[in-house]
């Protein structure tokens, strides 16, 4: 099953690639200089906007340092946004409900350590992935579960954040690798979840590798087993129907690489562990 969803996450990778290289290649064709500002005129909610939806405790990606919302995605969402003329605003939403404001049109992107999946794909289109992340099993420092396998075929309670690709999978029966609806607690924000487990209300947490490991050093007695679940592409969810938003924005985040500025954001919030 593991290696079923990892290969599925590769081929969904490979298309997305697939899919950047034949939008970049028309944009050259439409602007021979194949900058930004000449791509297709794309439309925002507001004016002069670009307004990103996104759930603020995610560290490192989106956390509050006092009253601002930092981190990666907000970094990234600000560069992106200063190459399309724009001025980024942040919602700190729900984060089950990003995929359906961006649907609706409320906001421009969704930008949250969101994972690429073939479900969202349906409600929304995402940009070329800009980040790779790990699911992560966070049990007590002395818990007798070692793996996914352990996990899944005992009788442990697990706490995922809702509507998270944690709660996707976990929440599947046991013939399909989760642990089934009977023993999945949801909550809001993934450190509740962690809150939950220092308290032995369940017996893991699955959760994104990077807020797993903050969570981690926040709270004592806890760790993270060797075992990585699953590992996924992060994106912004755009609207279906703004295909030249999404050039546009694929268009920066291709320029935000090829010059570095996405490394160097990446690198630091996560500096290069070795
Ligand atoms: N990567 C996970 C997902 O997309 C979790 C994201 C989050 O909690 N912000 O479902």
């Amino acid at each position: 099953m593991k290696t079923l969803k990892r290969i599925a996450a590769g081929i969904l990778s490979t298309a997305l690639l697939l899919g950047m290289t034949s939008c970049a290649t028309k944009q050259t064709e439409a602007s021979a200089d194949a900058n930004v500002d000449s791509a297709a005129a794309f439309t925002t909610v507001e004016s002069g906007k670009l307004i990103m939806a996104t759930n603020a405790f995610f560290p490192p990606y989106e956390y509050y340092e006092g009253d601002k919302i930092v981190g990666i995605d907000v970094e990234i969402a600000t560069a992106v946004a200063d190459k399309l003329g724009l001025e980024l605003v942040i919602e700190d939403v729900e984060f089950d409900s990003i995929i359906a404001g961006v649907q609706s049109g409320k906001y421009d992107i969704g930008c949250a350590g969101m994972t690429v999946t073939e479900d969202r794909l349906k409600s929304v289109n995402f940009s070329t992935p800009y980040a790779t992340g790990i699911q992560s099993i966070i049990v007590a420092a002395d818990s007798e579960i070692t793996d996914i396998d352990t996990l899944v075929n005992g009788d442990y309670k697990v706490g995922v954040q809702s509507g998270t690709t944690g709660d996707i999978y976990m929440s599947a029966p046991v013939e399909e690798g989760g642990v089934g609806e009977e023993r999945i607690e949801r909550f809001a924000k993934g450190n509740d979840a962690v809150i939950a487990l220092t308290t032995g209300k369940i017996s893991a947490v699955v959760i994104d590798n990077e807020p797993a490991k903050a969570f981690v050093a926040a709270n004592s007695g806890l760790k993270i087993l060797e075992t990585p679940y699953t590992v996924e592409d992060y994106a912004m969810a755009i609207n279906k129907d703004n295909v030249a938003l999404k050039d546009a924005i694929n268009q920066a985040l291709k320029e935000l690489t090829d010059n570095g500025t996405i490394a160097a954001i990446v690198n630091k919030y996560i500096p290069a562990e070795g």
